[in-house]
């Protein structure tokens, strides 16, 4: 079992009791633990290093109020600048989808393979459908769902997706690995026009590794389709590569935001932080089942608490 942050502090912060600031001196030790603790968390190291320092600047001078320890002070700036480093600061509304627009709204999936796009492409259209969206405050209403698969390469992959589909119980459209991933989407996209499809979610290939075909692949349909929403799928056993792969999906496409999955494997979710800092946008959801009612809001604080342990 690991430590937490508190138990952490608890135990190199005895030697400071009854001081009534925070300041360089008294908690430097503290830092190193916080440090650590980022580590272990997944986070990468160049987002500890930048976080680490923001918190110091944050917390140095502050009173620490009577009933509590320096620890606990600090434990409160941590927890605080953490929340909102992963979107805290970017208001309620930040993990909502932004589907007001003429429909069909289309929704890229972008990611490696394996990170887990054609489920949450199945989970996303059964939250969708079944009008668990939630717009300023509202439940958004149930949508007319349909996906569409673009991955020809791997052969599974456009089954997959029907299984997926019928499972969420939303409109599944043909595709087959002889055609091409550009004509597929315009194929889907007039599909969806005519049948008055409120959102379309298009799944994409993916591969174990960044790769400058796939990149252009997927900017080539990203030009097509216009989607209102380019998620990057990226599952949070990956790490501190998160960063890696972030880095290259941010630079290649306009993301508008992320999906964590995976997180009820014993990831502690440092790669939320490191992908929000990364991309710059927001997290939206989290994975945590295979299964298509695994998918929840993003919420900071949450996230925050799970990395500090
Ligand atoms: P893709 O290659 O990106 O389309 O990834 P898949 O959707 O095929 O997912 C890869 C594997 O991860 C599958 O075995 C999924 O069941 C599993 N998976 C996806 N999301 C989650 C999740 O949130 N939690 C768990 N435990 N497994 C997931």
């Amino acid at each position: 079992m690991l430590e937490n942050l508190s138990q952490r502090l608890g135990r190199v912060v005895k030697t400071i009791r009854g001081q009534a600031r925070l300041t360089e001196a008294n908690t430097q030790e503290m830092m190193r633990e916080v440090r650590l603790a980022l580590l272990e968390a997944d986070v990468a190291l160049p987002v500890v290093k930048t976080f680490v320092e923001q918190v110091k600047q944050k917390a140095m001078g502050q009173e620490v109020a009577a009933s509590l320890s320096p620890g606990q002070a600090l434990v409160g700036v941590v927890n605080r600048e953490l929340t909102d480093l992963m979107g805290g600061d970017l208001g309620p509304e930040a993990g909502e989808l932004s589907l007001a627009v003429q429909p069909p709204a289309v929704i890229l999936m972008a990611g490696l393979q394996g990170a887990g796009k054609t489920t949450t492409t199945g989970k996303l259209a059964r939250w969708l459908a079944q009008g668990n969206h939630v717009q300023q405050g509202r439940k958004s209403g149930k949508k007319k769902v349909a996906v569409v698969s673009t991955d020809v390469y791997r052969p599974a992959a456009i089954e997959q997706l029907k299984t997926v589909a019928k499972q969420a119980d939303v409109d599944w459209i043909a595709s087959e690995s002889n055609q091409k991933p550009a004509d597929i989407a315009r194929a889907a996209l007039e599909h969806a026009k005519r049948q008055h499809i409120d959102v379309l979610i298009v799944d994409t290939a993916g591969r174990l590794g960044i790769d400058e075909v796939m990149m252009q692949e997927i900017q080539m349909l990203h030009q097509i389709l216009n989607p209102v929403e380019t998620l990057f799928v990226v599952d949070a056993m990956q790490g501190q590569d998160a960063v890696n792969t972030a880095r290259a999906f941010g630079e290649a496409l306009p993301l508008t935001g992320v999906v964590l999955t995976k997180l009820d494997g014993d990831a502690r979710g440092g790669a939320a932080l490191s992908v929000r800092q990364v991309t710059g946008k927001p997290l939206k959801f989290v994975g945590v089942s295979e299964k298509l009612d695994g998918l929840e809001p993003f919420y900071p604080d949450r996230m925050a608490q799970r990395v500090l342990g």
